[in-house]
Protein backbone atom coordinates (compact mmCIF):
# COMPACT_ATOMS: atom_id res chain seq x y z
CA UNK A 1 0.00 0.00 0.00
CA UNK A 2 0.74 3.72 -0.55
CA UNK A 3 0.54 6.86 1.08
CA UNK A 4 0.53 10.44 0.76
CA UNK A 5 3.88 12.39 1.01
CA UNK A 6 2.65 14.64 3.93
CA UNK A 7 1.71 10.92 5.62
CA UNK A 8 5.05 9.75 5.18
CA UNK A 9 6.72 13.05 6.38
CA UNK A 10 4.68 12.92 9.61
CA UNK A 11 5.91 9.38 10.11
CA UNK A 12 9.25 10.61 9.49
CA UNK A 13 8.93 13.13 12.42
CA UNK A 14 7.70 10.09 14.75
CA UNK A 15 10.77 8.82 14.19
CA UNK A 16 13.06 12.21 14.66
CA UNK A 17 13.79 11.82 10.51
CA UNK A 18 14.13 15.98 9.82
CA UNK A 19 11.55 17.06 7.55
CA UNK A 20 10.26 20.70 6.12
CA UNK A 21 7.85 22.52 8.30
CA UNK A 22 4.46 22.39 6.91
CA UNK A 23 0.69 21.21 6.31
CA UNK A 24 -1.80 19.94 4.95
CA UNK A 25 -4.56 21.50 3.07
CA UNK A 26 -7.78 21.12 0.73
CA UNK A 27 -8.75 24.78 0.23
CA UNK A 28 -6.83 27.64 -1.45
CA UNK A 29 -7.83 30.04 1.61
CA UNK A 30 -6.56 27.79 3.60
CA UNK A 31 -3.57 27.25 1.90
CA UNK A 32 -2.67 30.91 2.03
CA UNK A 33 -3.68 30.45 6.03
CA UNK A 34 -0.82 27.77 6.42
CA UNK A 35 1.44 29.50 4.46
CA UNK A 36 1.50 33.01 6.70
CA UNK A 37 1.40 31.16 10.10
CA UNK A 38 4.87 29.48 8.49
CA UNK A 39 6.59 32.59 7.96
CA UNK A 40 9.74 33.23 6.07
CA UNK A 41 9.41 34.53 2.18
CA UNK A 42 8.73 31.35 0.12
CA UNK A 43 6.71 28.38 0.50
CA UNK A 44 6.22 25.24 -1.64
CA UNK A 45 2.88 23.95 -3.36
CA UNK A 46 3.32 20.21 -3.37
CA UNK A 47 0.05 18.03 -5.08
CA UNK A 48 -0.50 15.27 -2.89
CA UNK A 49 -1.14 11.89 -5.51
CA UNK A 50 0.41 8.53 -5.23
CA UNK A 51 3.10 8.82 -7.88
CA UNK A 52 6.61 10.30 -7.92
CA UNK A 53 7.81 12.65 -10.89
CA UNK A 54 5.76 15.64 -9.99
CA UNK A 55 8.50 18.39 -10.37
CA UNK A 56 8.47 17.81 -13.91
CA UNK A 57 4.93 17.96 -14.78
CA UNK A 58 4.27 21.34 -12.52
CA UNK A 59 3.11 18.92 -9.17
CA UNK A 60 5.74 20.53 -7.26
CA UNK A 61 5.25 24.82 -7.36
CA UNK A 62 7.36 27.41 -5.72
CA UNK A 63 5.74 30.86 -4.66
CA UNK A 64 7.38 33.93 -3.60
CA UNK A 65 3.93 35.33 -2.20
CA UNK A 66 1.08 34.47 -0.35
CA UNK A 67 -0.74 35.55 -2.95
CA UNK A 68 0.53 32.59 -5.41
CA UNK A 69 0.70 30.25 -2.42
CA UNK A 70 -3.47 31.24 -3.16
CA UNK A 71 -3.50 30.72 -6.86
CA UNK A 72 -1.03 27.97 -7.10
CA UNK A 73 -3.16 25.83 -4.61
CA UNK A 74 -6.73 27.16 -6.60
CA UNK A 75 -4.69 25.77 -9.82
CA UNK A 76 -3.68 22.54 -9.09
CA UNK A 77 -6.47 21.48 -6.88
CA UNK A 78 -9.37 19.42 -8.17
CA UNK A 79 -7.17 18.93 -10.94
CA UNK A 80 -5.67 15.57 -12.09
CA UNK A 81 -1.83 14.98 -12.17
CA UNK A 82 -0.25 13.04 -15.02
CA UNK A 83 3.70 12.21 -14.27
CA UNK A 84 5.94 9.39 -15.83
CA UNK A 85 4.06 6.98 -12.91
CA UNK A 86 0.62 7.51 -13.37
CA UNK A 87 -1.51 6.33 -16.55
CA UNK A 88 -2.24 7.81 -18.82
CA UNK A 89 -5.72 9.73 -17.04
CA UNK A 90 -3.10 10.45 -13.77
CA UNK A 91 -4.43 10.98 -10.51
CA UNK A 92 -6.74 13.03 -8.67
CA UNK A 93 -5.24 15.98 -6.21
CA UNK A 94 -7.84 16.24 -3.54
CA UNK A 95 -5.05 17.67 -1.10
CA UNK A 96 -1.85 19.80 -0.91
CA UNK A 97 1.13 19.97 1.07
CA UNK A 98 2.33 23.49 1.83
CA UNK A 99 5.46 23.61 2.95
CA UNK A 100 8.58 26.50 3.75
CA UNK A 101 11.24 27.14 1.13
CA UNK A 102 14.63 26.03 1.96
CA UNK A 103 17.56 26.32 0.46
CA UNK A 104 19.49 23.62 -1.40
CA UNK A 105 23.08 23.54 -1.69
CA UNK A 106 23.15 19.79 -2.68
CA UNK A 107 20.07 17.53 -3.51
CA UNK A 108 21.08 13.38 -2.65
CA UNK A 109 19.11 9.79 -2.51
CA UNK A 110 18.38 7.82 -0.15
CA UNK A 111 16.03 5.00 0.56
CA UNK A 112 15.99 1.91 2.00
CA UNK A 113 14.87 -1.32 0.72
CA UNK A 114 14.23 -4.97 0.17
CA UNK A 115 16.73 -6.43 -1.71
CA UNK A 116 15.62 -10.05 -2.60
CA UNK A 117 19.22 -11.20 -3.88
CA UNK A 118 20.94 -10.98 -0.53
CA UNK A 119 17.76 -11.34 0.85
CA UNK A 120 18.25 -8.60 3.55
CA UNK A 121 16.77 -4.56 4.11
CA UNK A 122 19.31 -2.45 1.95
CA UNK A 123 20.04 1.14 2.02
CA UNK A 124 20.65 2.42 -1.33
CA UNK A 125 22.06 5.68 -1.48
CA UNK A 126 23.62 8.53 -3.96
CA UNK A 127 25.18 11.66 -4.21
CA UNK A 128 23.46 12.70 -7.19
CA UNK A 129 19.52 13.07 -5.87
CA UNK A 130 16.75 14.91 -7.17
CA UNK A 131 16.46 13.34 -10.48
CA UNK A 132 15.49 9.72 -11.60
CA UNK A 133 17.09 7.33 -9.75
CA UNK A 134 16.66 4.87 -12.16
CA UNK A 135 18.64 7.36 -14.86
CA UNK A 136 21.55 7.45 -12.42
CA UNK A 137 21.61 3.72 -11.99
CA UNK A 138 21.81 3.38 -15.94
CA UNK A 139 23.84 5.77 -16.94
CA UNK A 140 26.36 6.13 -14.03
CA UNK A 141 25.94 3.39 -11.58
CA UNK A 142 29.39 4.59 -10.17
CA UNK A 143 27.76 7.34 -8.20
CA UNK A 144 25.29 5.02 -6.60
CA UNK A 145 26.33 2.61 -3.28
CA UNK A 146 23.94 -0.30 -1.48
CA UNK A 147 24.59 -1.41 2.02
CA UNK A 148 23.00 -4.62 3.18
CA UNK A 149 22.11 -4.84 6.61
CA UNK A 150 22.19 -7.55 8.40
CA UNK A 151 19.12 -8.99 10.14
CA UNK A 152 20.84 -9.60 13.75
CA UNK A 153 23.29 -7.33 13.67
CA UNK A 154 20.94 -4.59 12.41
CA UNK A 155 22.51 -1.26 11.34
CA UNK A 156 25.99 -0.58 12.42
CA UNK A 157 27.47 2.36 12.82
CA UNK A 158 30.04 2.09 10.42
CA UNK A 159 27.50 1.26 7.66
CA UNK A 160 26.33 4.99 8.11
CA UNK A 161 29.51 6.44 7.85
CA UNK A 162 29.87 4.56 4.75
CA UNK A 163 26.78 6.00 3.67
CA UNK A 164 27.97 9.21 4.91
CA UNK A 165 31.43 9.54 3.22
CA UNK A 166 29.92 8.39 -0.30
CA UNK A 167 27.33 11.24 0.07
CA UNK A 168 30.41 13.95 0.50
CA UNK A 169 28.88 14.65 4.15
CA UNK A 170 31.85 15.81 7.23
CA UNK A 171 31.79 16.28 10.90
CA UNK A 172 28.58 16.66 12.62
CA UNK A 173 26.49 15.94 9.33
CA UNK A 174 27.90 12.35 9.75
CA UNK A 175 26.13 12.09 13.35
CA UNK A 176 22.74 13.54 11.59
CA UNK A 177 23.07 10.91 9.30
CA UNK A 178 23.76 7.94 11.27
CA UNK A 179 20.25 9.52 13.54
CA UNK A 180 18.31 9.85 10.38
CA UNK A 181 19.23 5.97 9.12
CA UNK A 182 18.61 4.73 12.15
CA UNK A 183 15.29 6.56 11.98
CA UNK A 184 14.52 4.87 8.91
CA UNK A 185 15.69 1.39 9.65
CA UNK A 186 13.50 1.29 12.80
CA UNK A 187 10.31 2.73 10.95
CA UNK A 188 10.92 0.45 7.99
CA UNK A 189 10.66 -2.46 10.74
CA UNK A 190 8.25 -1.26 13.26
CA UNK A 191 5.69 -0.49 10.24
CA UNK A 192 6.52 -3.29 8.28
CA UNK A 193 7.55 -1.13 5.09
CA UNK A 194 8.47 -2.61 1.66
CA UNK A 195 10.55 0.56 0.80
CA UNK A 196 10.75 3.83 1.92
CA UNK A 197 12.20 6.38 -0.61
CA UNK A 198 13.67 9.87 0.40
CA UNK A 199 14.75 11.68 -3.05
CA UNK A 200 15.61 14.56 -2.44
CA UNK A 201 17.25 14.13 0.88
CA UNK A 202 18.84 17.87 0.55
CA UNK A 203 21.62 19.50 2.42
CA UNK A 204 20.93 23.56 3.22
CA UNK A 205 22.85 26.26 2.92
CA UNK A 206 23.62 25.88 6.77
CA UNK A 207 24.66 21.96 5.87
CA UNK A 208 21.58 20.35 7.35
CA UNK A 209 20.10 17.27 6.34
CA UNK A 210 16.01 17.42 5.37
CA UNK A 211 14.22 15.32 3.53
CA UNK A 212 12.63 17.00 1.06
CA UNK A 213 10.57 14.54 -0.68
CA UNK A 214 8.86 11.44 0.90
CA UNK A 215 7.57 7.67 -0.20
CA UNK A 216 6.62 4.75 1.53
CA UNK A 217 5.29 1.62 0.43
CA UNK A 218 3.84 -0.96 2.55
CA UNK A 219 3.65 -4.56 2.68
CA UNK A 220 -0.10 -5.45 2.74
CA UNK A 221 0.09 -8.60 4.37
CA UNK A 222 1.52 -7.00 7.03
CA UNK A 223 -1.32 -3.91 7.43
CA UNK A 224 -3.81 -6.09 9.41
CA UNK A 225 -0.96 -5.85 12.21
CA UNK A 226 -0.95 -2.07 11.59
CA UNK A 227 -4.17 -0.70 11.72
CA UNK A 228 -2.33 3.00 11.60
CA UNK A 229 -1.34 3.03 8.54
CA UNK A 230 -3.95 0.67 6.94
CA UNK A 231 -6.68 4.07 8.51
CA UNK A 232 -4.21 6.22 6.22
CA UNK A 233 -5.32 4.68 2.66
CA UNK A 234 -6.88 6.70 0.18
CA UNK A 235 -8.73 4.57 -2.25
CA UNK A 236 -9.06 7.91 -4.47
CA UNK A 237 -5.49 7.60 -5.34
CA UNK A 238 -5.70 3.62 -6.26
CA UNK A 239 -7.57 2.18 -9.08
CA UNK A 240 -11.53 1.13 -8.69
CA UNK A 241 -11.49 -1.79 -10.08
CA UNK A 242 -8.53 -3.18 -7.79
CA UNK A 243 -10.58 -1.47 -4.84
CA UNK A 244 -13.93 -3.30 -5.83
CA UNK A 245 -11.60 -6.48 -6.54
CA UNK A 246 -9.98 -5.93 -2.53
CA UNK A 247 -13.46 -6.09 -1.38
CA UNK A 248 -14.77 -9.41 -2.78
CA UNK A 249 -11.15 -11.28 -2.13
CA UNK A 250 -9.93 -11.21 -5.53
CA UNK A 251 -6.55 -10.68 -6.60
CA UNK A 252 -6.86 -8.56 -9.43
CA UNK A 253 -4.47 -5.96 -11.33
CA UNK A 254 -5.22 -4.00 -14.15
CA UNK A 255 -3.18 -4.09 -17.11
CA UNK A 256 -3.22 -2.22 -20.88
CA UNK A 257 -4.06 -5.02 -23.34
CA UNK A 258 -7.74 -5.80 -24.60
CA UNK A 259 -8.30 -9.83 -23.34
CA UNK A 260 -9.25 -10.27 -20.02
CA UNK A 261 -8.16 -13.58 -17.86
CA UNK A 262 -10.26 -15.06 -15.37
CA UNK A 263 -7.99 -17.74 -13.66
CA UNK A 264 -7.34 -19.58 -10.58
CA UNK A 265 -4.45 -19.54 -8.64
CA UNK A 266 -1.40 -16.95 -9.20
CA UNK A 267 0.95 -19.66 -11.33
CA UNK A 268 -1.59 -20.75 -13.76
CA UNK A 269 -2.72 -16.75 -13.99
CA UNK A 270 1.18 -15.61 -14.94
CA UNK A 271 1.50 -18.93 -17.17
CA UNK A 272 -1.50 -17.88 -19.26
CA UNK A 273 -0.78 -14.47 -19.52
CA UNK A 274 2.40 -15.82 -20.90
CA UNK A 275 0.50 -17.86 -23.55
CA UNK A 276 -1.75 -15.26 -23.87
CA UNK A 277 1.27 -13.22 -25.36
CA UNK A 278 3.02 -15.89 -26.92
CA UNK A 279 0.24 -16.12 -29.41
CA UNK A 280 -0.05 -12.20 -30.30
CA UNK A 281 -2.01 -11.35 -27.61
CA UNK A 282 -2.10 -9.09 -24.48
CA UNK A 283 -4.05 -9.46 -21.25
CA UNK A 284 -5.96 -6.68 -19.76
CA UNK A 285 -5.46 -8.20 -16.50
CA UNK A 286 -4.35 -10.32 -14.13
CA UNK A 287 -7.07 -11.81 -12.06
CA UNK A 288 -6.80 -14.94 -9.67
CA UNK A 289 -9.90 -15.89 -8.10
CA UNK A 290 -8.42 -18.21 -5.53
CA UNK A 291 -8.95 -21.19 -3.98
CA UNK A 292 -12.28 -22.43 -2.41
CA UNK A 293 -14.10 -19.58 -4.34
CA UNK A 294 -18.20 -19.19 -4.28
CA UNK A 295 -20.20 -18.64 -7.01
CA UNK A 296 -20.53 -14.90 -5.93
CA UNK A 297 -17.07 -14.43 -6.15
CA UNK A 298 -16.81 -15.38 -9.72
CA UNK A 299 -19.93 -13.65 -11.05
CA UNK A 300 -18.24 -9.96 -9.62
CA UNK A 301 -14.82 -11.24 -11.22
CA UNK A 302 -16.50 -11.70 -14.18
CA UNK A 303 -18.28 -8.42 -13.97
CA UNK A 304 -15.00 -6.41 -13.22
CA UNK A 305 -13.59 -8.14 -16.31
CA UNK A 306 -16.21 -7.05 -18.43
CA UNK A 307 -16.82 -3.27 -17.16
CA UNK A 308 -13.01 -2.37 -18.54
CA UNK A 309 -14.12 -1.12 -21.96
CA UNK A 310 -10.73 -1.97 -23.43
CA UNK A 311 -11.82 -5.79 -23.17
CA UNK A 312 -12.42 -7.25 -26.42
CA UNK A 313 -12.34 -11.31 -25.54
CA UNK A 314 -12.36 -13.21 -22.20
CA UNK A 315 -10.30 -16.41 -21.50
CA UNK A 316 -11.41 -18.17 -18.29
CA UNK A 317 -9.05 -20.71 -17.69
CA UNK A 318 -9.72 -23.05 -14.59
CA UNK A 319 -8.06 -26.32 -13.27
CA UNK A 320 -10.34 -27.21 -10.84
CA UNK A 321 -8.56 -28.67 -7.95
CA UNK A 322 -10.22 -27.37 -4.57
CA UNK A 323 -12.07 -25.14 -6.93
CA UNK A 324 -14.99 -27.10 -8.86
CA UNK A 325 -15.40 -26.01 -12.20
CA UNK A 326 -19.50 -26.30 -12.30
CA UNK A 327 -19.15 -23.63 -9.55
CA UNK A 328 -17.26 -21.79 -11.76
CA UNK A 329 -19.50 -22.17 -14.64
CA UNK A 330 -22.61 -21.27 -12.09
CA UNK A 331 -20.43 -17.86 -11.30
CA UNK A 332 -20.50 -17.44 -15.23
CA UNK A 333 -23.80 -17.80 -15.96
CA UNK A 334 -25.18 -15.79 -12.97
CA UNK A 335 -22.62 -12.95 -13.78
CA UNK A 336 -24.45 -13.46 -17.46
CA UNK A 337 -27.75 -12.79 -16.27
CA UNK A 338 -26.63 -9.38 -14.56
CA UNK A 339 -24.61 -7.95 -17.39
CA UNK A 340 -25.12 -8.20 -21.09
CA UNK A 341 -22.01 -9.69 -22.52
CA UNK A 342 -21.06 -8.60 -26.04
CA UNK A 343 -17.57 -9.79 -26.17
CA UNK A 344 -16.70 -13.35 -26.92
CA UNK A 345 -15.69 -15.52 -24.29
CA UNK A 346 -13.51 -18.23 -24.62
CA UNK A 347 -13.64 -21.50 -21.65
CA UNK A 348 -11.13 -24.15 -20.80
CA UNK A 349 -12.56 -26.22 -17.86
CA UNK A 350 -9.90 -28.89 -16.16
CA UNK A 351 -9.99 -30.83 -13.22
CA UNK A 352 -12.75 -31.32 -10.70
CA UNK A 353 -16.55 -31.52 -11.82
CA UNK A 354 -14.81 -30.30 -15.06
CA UNK A 355 -17.96 -32.40 -17.18
CA UNK A 356 -20.70 -31.01 -14.99
CA UNK A 357 -19.28 -27.50 -15.72
CA UNK A 358 -19.02 -27.89 -19.29
CA UNK A 359 -22.55 -29.33 -19.31
CA UNK A 360 -23.99 -26.33 -17.49
CA UNK A 361 -22.15 -24.25 -19.74
CA UNK A 362 -23.17 -25.73 -22.87
CA UNK A 363 -26.63 -26.24 -21.84
CA UNK A 364 -27.31 -22.43 -21.00
CA UNK A 365 -27.27 -21.27 -24.63
CA UNK A 366 -25.30 -18.73 -23.85
CA UNK A 367 -22.01 -17.72 -26.50
CA UNK A 368 -19.33 -19.30 -24.80
CA UNK A 369 -16.39 -20.99 -26.95
CA UNK A 370 -15.46 -24.35 -25.28
CA UNK A 371 -11.64 -25.18 -25.31
CA UNK A 372 -10.43 -28.40 -24.15
CA UNK A 373 -6.68 -27.30 -24.20
CA UNK A 374 -4.69 -24.14 -22.87
CA UNK A 375 -2.94 -23.33 -25.70
CA UNK A 376 -5.64 -23.81 -28.41
CA UNK A 377 -7.57 -21.35 -25.83
CA UNK A 378 -4.99 -19.20 -25.92
CA UNK A 379 -5.24 -19.15 -30.01
CA UNK A 380 -8.93 -18.59 -29.95
CA UNK A 381 -9.36 -15.74 -27.93
CA UNK A 382 -6.48 -14.10 -29.54
CA UNK A 383 -8.00 -14.27 -32.71
CA UNK A 384 -11.30 -13.85 -31.75
CA UNK A 385 -10.02 -10.84 -29.72
CA UNK A 386 -8.90 -9.35 -33.13
CA UNK A 387 -11.97 -9.93 -34.19
CA UNK A 388 -11.36 -12.96 -36.49
P1 LIG B 1 8.67 14.54 -7.15
O1 LIG B 1 9.04 15.23 -8.43
O2 LIG B 1 7.29 13.98 -7.20
O3 LIG B 1 9.68 13.52 -6.74
O4 LIG B 1 8.60 15.68 -6.02
P2 LIG B 1 9.75 16.27 -5.05
O5 LIG B 1 9.15 16.45 -3.71
O6 LIG B 1 10.99 15.45 -5.12
O7 LIG B 1 10.03 17.72 -5.65
C1 LIG B 1 10.62 17.91 -6.92
C2 LIG B 1 11.66 19.00 -6.87
O8 LIG B 1 11.10 20.23 -6.42
C3 LIG B 1 12.81 18.73 -5.92
O9 LIG B 1 13.80 17.87 -6.46
C4 LIG B 1 13.34 20.12 -5.65
O10 LIG B 1 14.25 20.51 -6.67
C5 LIG B 1 12.09 20.99 -5.76
N1 LIG B 1 11.66 21.37 -4.41
C6 LIG B 1 10.78 20.73 -3.62
N2 LIG B 1 10.71 21.31 -2.40
C7 LIG B 1 11.58 22.36 -2.43
C8 LIG B 1 11.99 23.36 -1.46
O11 LIG B 1 11.56 23.40 -0.32
N3 LIG B 1 12.92 24.28 -1.87
C9 LIG B 1 13.43 24.27 -3.13
N4 LIG B 1 14.31 25.20 -3.46
N5 LIG B 1 13.08 23.37 -4.04
C10 LIG B 1 12.18 22.41 -3.70
MN1 LIG C 1 11.06 13.29 -5.31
Amino acid sequence: MNIHEYQAKQLFKDYQIPVPEGKQVTKPEQAELVARALGGEGWVVKAQVHAGGRGKVGGVKLANSLREVKEFSANLLGQWLVTQQTGAEGLPINSLLIEKIYPIKRELYLSLVVDRSSQRLMFIASAAGGMDIETVAHDTPERIISVPIHPAAGLQGYQCRKVGFALGLKGGQLRELEKLMGGLYQLFLAKDASQIEINPLIETDSGELLALDAKINFDDNALALHPDIAALQDPEQEDPKENEAQQFGLNYITLSGNIGCMVNGAGLAMATMDLVKLKGGFPANFLDVGGGTTVEKVSEAFKLILSDPEVKAVLVNIFGGIVQCDVIAQGILAAVEQVHVTVPVVVRLEGTHAEQGRELLAKSGVNIVAADDLEHAAEQVVALAKGR
